[in-house]
């Protein structure tokens, strides 16, 4: 299979992607969309559009099965259209001008996930090439707004109904290796009040910034303890932002601190508020008011390591390129969740592209992976799901 990959095709269609510049936020997804048409035209897919916002698009392209309709398991291959923003000033290259270099494609997006997105995608024409025929109907879900929480996007889809399948395959960076769980997300906006006051006197006020100050010591002192989850490591939280005060000379009357946690299968928001109370509460900073508001929230979501899809995963990624990829866990949450958790569909991340380069300047992934991704995917494509293998 893998000799049947195509990396200038691979390389071409990553890039065309890349070019598009999808920064979320604004996020200007539709903007891709006339590459996703192209891409997959040969294949007359039914395209299903779903447009929450003005340009938040997320396109469904069912593709018909060669033998026409009938009764086969169907497998969704979500990935997503937006990608995070850029300091031009940092990166080698124009992150919008895709260079390959070294065996090594650069650009906004090679790695998260637009290389994924373009591997799976040129699937389709690696098991064409290998005369074999696809045991699933395919469907790719290409996202809005992964990267601000899949409100636009996944969620959208999820709410339209329109998240369904057998199983469902996440191109994200994972380097292959095969990622079945991910830590939640809570990035919660906190308040701390103090009393303004004059520069000169700051024992006649109360300031807010000295306050936050220990909100902060707190916080990131604070072990939140609990199991430690086999794949997932133990909940972590960071204060990742801190804005306070009106002028040099005034005793800040107040302080927002952005506090971002990571929460293992289980926790609830409230539960995730809670302890985080729980913490600052503990710490008995005199004269403390604060509040918190809830500004993301991303639920953790796993499935068993073991579950026969995974092990197909394992299989075609061993099938076609020799590896023997590792079952992992993310520290952070993809649009996998909504699938696991609101769709209950077995889903597995995998993809081309290290997360270390996730979201860096100087983004890049290695035409090999690219290549090992796409050979593997049309392996996942013609392999029939386990639950009829039996
Ligand atoms: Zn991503």
């Amino acid at each position: 299979m893998r000799d049947l990959v195509d990396p200038a095709a691979l390389v071409e269609l990553t890039s065309a992607l890349v070019a598009v510049d999808t920064r979320n936020p604004p996020g200007n997804e539709r903007e891709a969309a006339g590459v996703l048409r192209d891409a997959l035209r040969r294949w007359s897919p039914t395209w299903t559009e779903v447009e929450p916002e003005p340009g938040r698009l997320s396109l469904v392209a069912e593709i018909p099965h060669p033998d026409g309709p009938g009764d086969r398991p169907s497998l969704l291959i979500n990935g997503h259209l937006d990608v995070v923003p850029v300091r031009a000033e940092q990166w080698s290259t124009d992150p919008f001008t895709p260079t390959l270099d070294g065996g090594r494609l650069y650009g906004r997006g090679t790695a998260d996930m637009k290389g994924g997105v373009a591997a799976a995608i040129h699937a389709l024409d690696v098991l064409a090439a290998s005369g074999r025929t696809p045991a699933w109907d395919v469907v790719f879900h290409f996202v809005a707004d992964e990267e601000l929480g899949g409100a636009l996007g996944t969620r959208a889809l999820l709410d339209a109904g329109l998240v369904r399948g057998d199983a469902c395959l996440v191109p994200e960076p994972t380097g292959l290796q095969v990622c079945v769980a991910e830590r939640g997300l809570l990035q919660a906006e906190l308040t701390v009040h103090g009393v303004g006051g004059h520069g000169s006197r700051p024992r006649d006020s109360v300031s807010a910034i000295e306050h936050a100050a220990s909100v902060v010591l707190a916080v990131h002192a604070a072990d939140f303890g609990g199991v430690e989850h086999p794949l997932l490591g133990r909940p972590s939280a960071n204060v990742g932002t801190i804005q306070g005060g009106s002028g040099v000379n005034t005793v800040a009357e107040s302080c927002r601190l952005g506090v971002d946690r990571r929460l293992l299968p289980g926790a609830t928001v409230e539960s995730a508020l809670a302890e985080l109370r729980e913490r600052i509460d503990g710490s008995a900073i005199p004269g403390l008011r604060y509040d918190i508001g809830v500004l993301v929230f991303g639920e953790a979501s796993e499935m068993d390591p073991g579950h026969p899809w995974a092990e197909q995963v394992r299989a075609a990624l061993h099938a076609t390129s020799g590896a023997e990829p590792a079952t992992i866990g993310m520290s952070f949450t993809t649009d996998a969740r909504f699938v696991r958790n609101q769709a209950g569909i077995p889903t597995v991340v995998c993809g081309p592209g290290e997360v270390a380069q996730a979201h860096t300047s100087d983004e890049m992934v290695e035409l090999e992976q690219l290549v090992d991704a796409a050979a593997a995917y049309a392996e996942l494509l013609c392999t029939p799901p386990p639950s009829t293998t039996g």
